[in-house]
């Protein structure tokens, strides 16, 4: 069998990348017909400008016999132990036979592309052509889709470079991750095994982020019990109404009944304290109830509306509870809304967190 590989022969069945190709790339299992070899004729010029280790492979590729003084025969290649589909893809990209590219390419086939284009060291070339499937996959990213497809794409996006793409894809999976559970992402080249840890890394700082977020907000609330923030009605905390003047001592009720109408919502949307985060069973349990994602709570506060709580009654030595619960609110939305929950594509393979300005997705400083 080895022998016969070696042989070099022409497959029965040859597609032409190029009618005109002066070499034959032997390729075998191909997703429509997994045990026939199948040709593909391309041209070694084409390959060779995009990519050089193309290049090197038609170097040192058995020159073509012309014994018999015939037509001049084309170079063959054996590719047999590579992926076929993803060559099929990959050969016809750079020889700009978009026509022939499908519509649509699965996570796991995009991936597969981009690690074949990392091989043959042709990403820039080919990446310009991949663009509409990450965003296809991007658009057509919702509930349904899963971890392993987002990491899939997570994967193809760091080897093609897309740096968009990547802050995107590694949000979503994030957003899809359990808020008391850490995993691992199973990175399937060497290259991605770091991306992997980092991952799961940043997935443990998106907890505590959202944990402290909503400790926030119960903060906001909680200040005005304190013994020290206790005081008659227009009396300064500590001070007592003068007997003198013949009036009822009042605890001023504005701050607290305001704090507890407040914490009393949080808790009716399911937002504080951890303990209403109720859909969670821990896996080991084997129950059909889900963790609870990041997404969900951040959806949570999101929708979150604050009581109408009058205090036209509060006296000057009220702190106001209703203005700081509703600033901190909305600062905390705006802070979950321009977050960058994913990774920067820059700041990762920078090992550090750069300056605002320097990546190529705006991010905060400090964001990884
Ligand atoms: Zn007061
Ligand atoms: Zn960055």
């Amino acid at each position: 069998m080895d022998e016969q590989k070696k042989m070099a022969q022409i497959p029965e069945s040859v597609a032409n990348v190029v009618a005109d190709g002066d070499a034959i790339l032997v390729l075998s299992g191909f997703s429509g017909s997994p045990e026939t070899p199948i040709g593909l004729r391309v041209s070694t010029h084409a390959l060779s400008l995009a990519s050089p280790a193309f290049k090197n492979t038609f170097a040192t590729a058995t020159p073509p016999t012309n014994a018999d003084g015939g037509a001049a025969q084309p170079t063959i290649v054996n590719l047999l132990d590579e992926d076929a589909d993803a060559i099929y893809i990959l050969v016809n990209i750079l020889h700009l036979r978009n026509d022939k590219l499908p519509a649509h390419l699965p996570p796991s086939g995009l991936r597969r592309l981009a690690i074949l284009a990392q091989k043959y060291a042709c990403v820039v070339a080919a990446g310009r052509a991949t663009v509409h499937w990450f965003d296809r996959l991007y658009f057509n990213t919702s509930t349904t889709t899963n971890s392993a497809e987002i990491w899939s794409m997570i994967e193809a996006a760091y080897l093609f470079d897309e740096a968009t793409f990547f802050a995107r894809f590694t949000t979503s999976w994030i957003f899809k991750q359990s808020l008391h559970t850490k995993q691992i992402p199973l990175a399937t080249t060497a290259e991605t095994q770091k991306l992997a840890l980092m991952l799961a890394e940043r997935q443990s700082q998106a907890q505590i982020l959202l944990r402290r977020d909503i400790d926030m907000l119960a903060d906001s609330c909680a200040f005005t019990f304190s013994k020290d923030k206790v005081h008659y009605i227009d009396y300064a905390p500590g001070l007592s109404p003068d007997p003198d003047e013949g009036r009822q001592a009042v605890t001023c009720p504005v701050d607290s009944e305001g704090a507890k109408e407040y914490l009393g919502a949080l808790r009716d949307a399911k937002i504080w304290p951890s303990l209403v985060w109720g859909d969670y069973k821990p896996r080991s349990s084997n129950s059909a109830l889900q963790d609870l994602t990041i997404s969900d709570v951040v959806e949570r506060v999101k929708a979150f509306r604050e009581p109408e709580y009058d205090d036209c009654d509060k006296c000057e030595f009220c702190e106001d509870v209703r203005l700081t619960f509703i600033e901190t609110l909305q600062s905390k939305r705006e802070e979950q809304e321009k977050r960058l929950w994913g990774l920067c594509l820059d700041c990762f393979k920078a090992g550090m967190a750069k300056g605002s300005g320097e990546c190529r997705v705006e991010h905060a400083k400090g964001a990884l």
